[in-house]
């Protein structure tokens, strides 16, 4: 009889949930018996959670007693989807992420999910300016003083065009008070449903549908990735126009007969609408996740690929989670791009996480550079990764001949450096009187880099934080790079009161343009920055009237730096090689090689010879002279050679734990209690460092510090993870707190 009961009524099984939210575990939640058969794990679910509910997805379930009395245990108060929205495979991908990147596990799967997945019911929001920009950038100015929060929110609004609203609460400058003073004075526009269609719809089977008659290097690149099986991690080193992205096509094109798909990563898919092109002219079934598409037609694709239907997903870093059904092969294109580590939690790194994908699925991975970040390369050297080369430009077109040319040597005037020196500017004059093209690139934008005062020495800084603030001619204003916080030029330093002395040095884009309007007044110019590219066609407007030779000469940042393909340009200026070199960061001299190697990259394309031009003040640095040379394996060298003499990655593992206050004195206790629970993990491979002050010790009100923990193995990482987790004194209330595994960039 006893057994026979016991057999009818099964012991309960809890659900184990992870929440989206910033806390470590799983919790135990009891299934209602409404959901018993439907709730299956990989299911997403809402659940009560604190004070109140939050969104979760079911991980597992337990037989076991929880770890709370059980009448403490709470329900599950629903089911999101029917089918579970999670995979075993991409649970697995999570929760080894989660592990890596010290991030709760809830927070890693919504990561995840297009948004519109998770709020499919509800209409998508957009807002943008209701006035026109001369309008709202006035109506700015007046709100300065008064409403600074409204003024932000209309200057990021110029900038940005119109923004999905989760996109805006996501930003710094939101407020929703702000918000609705703006509504309410009719300044905003607030449209509700489908939205812009997506950006790059209809690249239609052009040129490059039929493929080319394939180099032998190409040939042997392709056949390796083909015949390889199982994990495969290839690093494919080519020269810009060496034909990479011919040997992605033709590998997937393999894997995809065989009824896999494929994912391939991009750095930034409104920089790359050539590649895309590419892909659609000779696949069929090709989504293209980008951030200008609603959720809904996010979600839209991502059902379509989770069904299979889609054959290659080609998308920015998010995109590694593409949730493809029998996925065959991941690319990871220009995978040294800082753009594929993402800046917030869970702050992964895109391409190590296609590469652990890959791994988990026992599938070919190809990472491909022209300049390989030293961390892939050194896997290469030592037998991790396989590498495959492309030496040369396909149709043997020489690689452009670079000049190096020392600004201080060549500038015009001995007592002052030129902004174009004489060879610069003659070449300039020479190419045009030829009816050629050139591309003018420069890493900063803006008109004026800092207002300088010369008695005290101190530029005018951004009251929100410690940056210089950079003039924009246009708009006659100093404006904060950082949090957009937008001056007019002071009368007087706010230093030191002096009234003479302010005085405008360095320079950025919107200043060569018109350096450049005034030295050739009948050129016609167009500038590409993120000033001027304000919507995502305006990119692709500049592009094809520069293709259809309505322009001669393009001036930009690093936008015009990649990926590009212009047949006609013959001349490409590196205004100053060595801005990059001077952040306060290891990657710095890295940084520099890419850079100048790609924008060298853009010239000499077509059946016309390319000539490279780049000035610095500083042209026998290692990253300039080898980038000039084109000699990545010399620059490699050097830069692992360094590498290893600092005990830098890849030679050890690093995380970054950040904390910021607007209070210093909570700060600084913070950092008082972590540097006690951390100083005793030093010792052996393991070294901390700090905290100390970061480089840019105020940004955005918030006062920062930041340690550095490294060590020669992710486990010792985990360990000081620990540890300062269990220093209650470190999480103090009004103090944040980050850890930042592999981080890029340390500002
Ligand atoms: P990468 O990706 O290395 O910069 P691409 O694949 O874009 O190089 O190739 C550069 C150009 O050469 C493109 O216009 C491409 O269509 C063309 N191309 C690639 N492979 C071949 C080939 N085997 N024969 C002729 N043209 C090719
Ligand atoms: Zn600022």
């Amino acid at each position: 009889m006893a057994a026979d009961s016991a057999s009818a009524e099964p012991p309960e099984r809890f659900a184990l949930v992870a929440v989206n939210r910033p806390v470590f575990g799983q919790f135990h939640y009891r299934v209602p018996g409404a959901l018993t058969d439907e709730l299956r794990v990989g299911s997403r679910v809402a659940v009560p959670f604190g004070r109140g509910h939050a969104s979760g997805v079911c991980v597992g379930f337990d037989a076991g007693p929880p770890p709370v009395t059980a009448d403490r245990v709470k329900e599950i108060r629903a089911l999101v989807d029917r089918e579970p929205v999670f995979t075993d495979e991409t649970l697995a991908l999570a929760r080894w992420m989660a592990r890596y990147y010290l991030c709760p596990l809830g927070e890693v799967l919504a990561t995840f999910l297009p948004g519109g997945i998770a709020r499919a019911s509800r209409a998508v929001a957009r807002i943008g300016l209701a006035a026109a920009p001369g309008d709202v950038e006035a109506e700015a100015a007046r709100l300065e003083r008064r409403a600074p929060r409204q003024a932000a929110l209309l200057r990021f609004l110029l900038a940005a065009g119109e923004v999905p609203r989760a996109a805006l609460q996501a930003e710094p400058v939101y407020s929703a008070a702000a918000l609705q003073r703006l509504r309410k004075a009719g300044w905003l526009r607030i449209t509700h449903g489908p939205a812009a269609a997506p950006a790059f719809a209809g690249g239609g089977p052009a040129a490059g549908a039929t493929p080319p008659a394939l180099t032998a290097e190409q040939t042997a690149a392709i056949e390796a990735i083909r015949r390889s099986e199982g994990f495969a991690p290839f690093l494919l080193h080519g020269v810009t126009g060496s034909g990479k992205t011919e040997v992605y096509l033709q590998a997937i094109a393999d894997r995809v007969a065989r009824g896999r798909q494929a994912v391939v990563l991009v750095p930034e898919i409104a920089l790359t609408p050539q590649t895309v092109d590419r892909f659609r002219a000779r696949f069929e079934r090709v989504a293209v996740l980008h951030s200008a598409l609603t959720e809904r037609e996010r979600s839209r694709a991502w059902l379509a690929i989770r069904r299979g239907e889609v054959d290659v997903t080609i998308g920015p870093r998010s995109a590694v989670f593409a949730p493809a059904p029998a996925l065959g092969i991941l690319v990871v294109d220009e995978e040294h791009e800082a753009t594929f580590k993402q800046q917030n939690a869970p702050r992964y790194h895109a391409r190590d996480l296609a590469v652990k994908r890959a791994q988990m699925l026992a599938i070919p991975v190809v990472l491909g550079s022209a300049t390989p970040s030293v961390e892939s390369y050194r896997n290469a050297l030592e037998g991790r990764y396989v590498l495959l080369r492309l030496p040369e430009r396909v149709t043997g077109r020489p690689l452009p001949e670079v000049t190096v040319v020392d600004l201080a040597a060549d500038s015009v005037s001995r007592r002052k450096l030129s902004v174009m020196g004489r060879t610069l500017e003659a070449a300039l004059a020479e190419t045009l009187g030829r009816g050629e093209q050139a591309m003018l690139f420069l890493n900063r934008r803006g008109f004026h880099t800092v207002c300088l005062c010369t008695r005290c020495q101190t530029p005018v800084r951004c009251p929100h934080c410690d940056l210089a603030l950079t003039f924009h001619k246009a708009r006659g204003r100093l404006l904060c790079h950082s949090c957009l916080h937008a001056i007019a030029p002071p009368e007087r330093c706010p230093e030191c009161g002096d009234v003479e002395g302010l005085k405008f040095l360095g320079l950025g884009t919107e200043r060569i343009e018109e350096i450049i309007r005034h030295r050739f007044p009948g050129a016609r110019v167009a500038r590409m920055d993120s000033d001027t590219m304000t919507r995502p066609e305006a990119y692709r407007e500049v592009l094809d009237r520069f293709r259809a030779r309505h322009l001669d000469i393009l001036v930009g940042t690093q936008m015009i730096a990649k990926g590009l393909d212009f047949p006609d340009v013959t001349l490409v200026g590196v205004i100053s090689a060595d801005t990059a070199l001077a952040i306060a960061d290891f990657r710095a001299a890295e940084r520099t090689f890419q850079l100048l190697t790609q924008v060298a990259g853009r010239a000499g394309r077509g059946d016309a010879p390319g000539r490279v031009i780049v000035q610095a003040l500083d042209p026998r640095h290692y990253a300039i002279a080898a980038a000039c040379r084109q000699d990545f394996e010399a620059f490699a060298a050097r830069e692992l050679e360094a590498r290893r003499t600092f005990a830098l990655p890849p030679f050890t593992r690093v995380m970054r734990i950040v904390f910021a206050a607007r209070d210093e004195d909570r700060l600084r206790q913070a950092c008082r209690a972590a540097a006690e629970r951390l100083a005793p993990l030093a010792g052996g491979d393991v070294e901390i460092l700090g905290p100390v002050p970061t480089p840019v010790y105020k940004l955005r009100n918030d006062y920062r510090q930041h340690a550095l923990v490294k060590a020669s193995a992710p486990a010792a990482l985990r360990r000081a993870f620990r540890a300062l987790r269990a220093a209650p004194h470190a999480w103090r209330t009004g103090v944040q707190v980050h850890v930042d595994v592999d981080p890029v960039g340390l500002v």
